[in-house]
């Protein structure tokens, strides 16, 4: 990031700039009004340096953990350095906090995000600035609550318990919804905007060892060290949680659902759609000749096809509704609701289009090869018209896919009931 005129921030969409901007002037400008509110003194650097240090631990120590867990759950902007910050709100004064995630952010932006994920400086800034505004949130509930830091809400016993929790709390919501606007080019559902329940009980969590940190740097500064490994296991099982439920829903060879994932997502899906009193599409799509395909370039070549052809169904489809599964072997399926019966065929036609331009790369470094020229036959089903029922429209669609193979491949065929 040499030059402000190449910044990445300027290629982004105005709104998304002009929130980025407006972020960073919103940090400006209260940083100057807590400045007078509430000045730093020297026996607050202690606890900042000693914050700073376990919280760059820390983030060492978790970057093997953050490297998998991102490529997985796809949401690149959980990090654990609440524990730390959360921590430096009950202690210090608000401006130091913010020069806290100031060290943190640039950590974690230089060594983790931008090493590993190529997360645009400005994504960096941006994150950090909505964790200051959540953070001087915080500090402007113990401010109103005349419990001023930790050992001020010791000694207010339930009152300052009170304000504690209150703050916590205006920071977890605030920090929630300072980050949406900044991330709507990224996720489109609730889901991808907000995090699984696995993200957000592990920032919940973090906060809470946040406040015991804030006692332990209170009352007996040495033990604030023993969050470290509490951070670093919290982390590590968030981690397992979300491999066992990729594990438990996606076919390991392709990416795309399993039977059993797809069919909870479709069942729901038609649930929805009933009650919506729109339509429901089905398409049952089968790779033509792909015996050949294995006989000719072998089993690991025939394995890439699969994959390249469920990337490309996955592609093809809107992302958050639609559901992709692998059915069996070089069959897939794809619910497609609220689509009307016409929609249903222009979708199938895409995909049948978009896999007959593949060409996917198959073979070793030493015999790479080219495979083109793939083709499937779709049949699809629609409801309410072509059953109520899951079991019925795919039976419907099996069906027209029969007749599109019988008639020649590399067609769609729309489904009729019986
Ligand atoms: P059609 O056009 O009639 O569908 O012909 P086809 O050759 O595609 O159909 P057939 O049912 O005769 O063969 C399907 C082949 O798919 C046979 C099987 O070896 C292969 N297959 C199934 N699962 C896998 C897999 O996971 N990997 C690979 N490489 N091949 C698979
Ligand atoms: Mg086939
Ligand atoms: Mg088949």
């Amino acid at each position: 990031m040499p030059f402000p005129a190449t910044w990445k921030l300027w290629q982004q969409h105005p709104r998304v700039v002009g929130y980025s901007l407006a972020c960073v002037a919103a940090v400006v400008l209260l940083t100057a009004v807590f400045a007078r509110i509430r000045p730093p003194a020297q026996e607050d650097l202690a606890p900042l340096v000693i914050l700073a240090g376990l919280g760059v631990l820390q983030a060492e120590l978790g970057r093997q953990v953050e490297r998998v867990r991102r490529r997985l759950s796809g949401s690149p902007y959980i990090t654990m350095s609440s524990a730390w910050t959360f921590a430096a709100v009950l202690v210090v004064p608000p401006t130091l906090v913010a020069a806290l995630v100031a060290v943190l952010y640039l950590h974690l932006g230089l060594r983790s995000w931008y090493r590993l994920h190529r997360v645009p400086p400005f994504r960096t800034t941006n994150n950090a600035c909505c964790v200051i505004l959540s953070c001087y949130a915080a500090s402007a509930v113990l401010l109103a609550t005349g419990v001023e830091d930790m050992a001020t809400a010791i000694s207010a016993g339930w009152w300052g318990a009170g304000a504690v929790l209150a703050a916590l709390v205006v920071q977890f919501v605030v920090n929630a919804v300072l980050i949406l606007p900044a991330r709507n080019d990224i996720g489109r559902t609730p889901r991808q905007l907000f995090g699984g329940w696995a993200d957000n009980g592990l920032d919940l969590a973090t906060l809470c060892v946040g406040v015991f940190n804030g006692v332990a740097l209170t009352t007996l500064p040495g033990l604030v060290v023993l969050a470290v490994p509490v951070v670093l296991l919290l982390h590590r099982v968030v981690l397992l949680v979300s491999q066992l439920e990729a594990a438990a829903t996606r076919d390991g060879k392709t990416g795309v659902l399993n039977p059993a994932g797809w069919r909870t997502r479709a069942e729901a899906a038609l649930a929805r759609t009933e009650r919506a009193r729109t339509g429901l599409g089905l398409l049952m799509i089968d790779l033509d000749h792909f015996k050949q395909v294995n006989d000719t370039h072998g089993h690991p070549a025939g394995d890439a096809v699969l994959k390249a052809i469920a990337t490309t169904i996955t592609r093809s489809v809107r992302d958050h509704n639609d559901a992709v599964g692998r059915y069996g072997g070089e069959e897939f399926v794809v619910a497609l609701p609220d689509i009307e019966p016409a929609g249903i065929a222009i979708v199938a036609e895409r995909i049948r289009h978009a896999v007959s331009q593949l060409a996917v790369e198959a073979g070793t470094e030493e015999r790479p090869r080219t495979i083109t020229g793939l083709s499937v036959s779709v049949g699809t089903a629609a409801s309410p018209a072509g059953g109520a029922t899951l079991d019925a429209l795919i039976r419907v669609a099996d069906g027209a896919l029969y007749e599109a193979k019988h008639a020649g491949r590399n067609r769609v065929v729309p489904g009729v009931s019986a």
